[in-house]
C-alpha cells in the first residue's frame, strides 16, 4: 500500500479534516485504509469512535495511535494489509516529525486560505525536501473567487512543492461531519463538498498512476 502522511505546523488548517474526507473517499471506492493517529490530542480517533458509533465496524478501515517517533514503524506494518495508511500529525515541526515525513509516499500539506497559514508552511515543505519525500500543498477553507484565495494560492505556488488543483472550500459540512465520525460526502446534502473532496482524491491518486 502507500502511505500518505497529512502534516503543517499551523493549528486549525484542516490536516484532521482532510485526513478523514480522504479516507472517506478512498473507501468509497473500495479501497481499505489505515488511519494513524500521532497527534496526542486525538482528533482522528474522536472521529474514529463517532464512526463507530453510528455505522459500527467497518471492513477496510482500521485505526491506531502511535507516537509521531513510531509512525514509520507502525506504517510499514499496516501498508502490508492496507491500500493505503493515512498518518495524521499534531500542529508542530521537530525531529519528531521526520519518520512520518520519511515513510511517506506523499505528503499532503493543508494550508487554511490565510497569511498566517501560509507563513507557517516553509517549514514542513523544508523538512519533507530533506527526508525526500514529495509534498502537495492542498488549499482549504477557500473562498472561491474572492482575491485573497487568488493570492494565497498564486504565493503558495511559489513555494516550490507541488499544489494541488483541487481547492477544499469552508463548508459548514466539514466541520459537521467531523464531528459525526463521516466524511463531508458521505451525509446525504452535501454534494458539492463530496464532488470536491472526489476531485481531490482523483489528483491524489493520479500521483501513482
Ligand atoms: P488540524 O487537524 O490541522 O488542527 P482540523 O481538521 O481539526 O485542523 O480543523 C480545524 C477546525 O476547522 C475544525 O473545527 C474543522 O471542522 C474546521 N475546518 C477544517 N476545514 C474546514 C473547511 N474546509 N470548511 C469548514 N470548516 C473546516
Ligand atoms: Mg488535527
Amino acid at each position: 500500500g502507500r502511505i500518505i502522511t497529512v502534516a503543517q505546523q499551523k493549528g486549525g488548517s484542516g490536516k484532521t479534516t482532510l485526513a478523514v474526507n480522504l479516507a472517506a473517499d478512498l473507501l468509497r471506492r473500495g479501497h481499505s485504509v489505515a488511519l494513524i493517529d500521532t497527534d496526542p490530542q486525538g482528533s482522528l480517533g474522536r472521529w474514529f469512535l463517532e464512526r463507530l458509533d453510528r455505522i459500527g465496524e467497518q471492513d477496510g478501515l482500521e485505526f491506531s495511535t502511535s507516537s509521531a517517533w513510531g509512525a514509520s514503524y507502525e506504517s510499514e506494518k499496516l501498508k502490508k494489509r492496507f491500500d493505503f495508511v493515512i498518518i495524521d500529525t499534531p500542529p508542530k515541526i521537530d525531529s519528531d516529525l521526520r519518520p512520518a515525513l520519511r515513510v511517506a509516499d506523499l505528503v499532503l500539506v493543508p494550508v487554511a486560505t490565510s497569511h498566517v497559514d501560509l507563513w507557517a508552511t516553509e517549514g514542513v515543505l523544508d523538512l519533507a525536501r530533506r527526508e525526500k519525500s514529495e509534498a502537495l500543498i492542498v488549499l482549504n477553507r477557500t473562498r472561491p473567487n474572492t482575491r485573497l484565495t487568488a493570492e494565497i494560492a498564486e504565493k503558495a505556488g511559489a513555494l516550490g512543492a507541488g499544489i494541488a488543483a483541487t481547492q477544499i472550500a469552508n463548508r459548514v459540512a466539514y466541520a459537521e461531519t467531523l464531528g459525526q465520525g463521516l466524511g463531508a460526502g458521505e451525509s446525504g446534502r452535501n454534494a458539492t463538498a463530496r464532488a470536491e473532496v472526489a476531485a481531490l482524491t482523483t489528483e491524489i491518486l493520479s500521483h501513482w498512476d
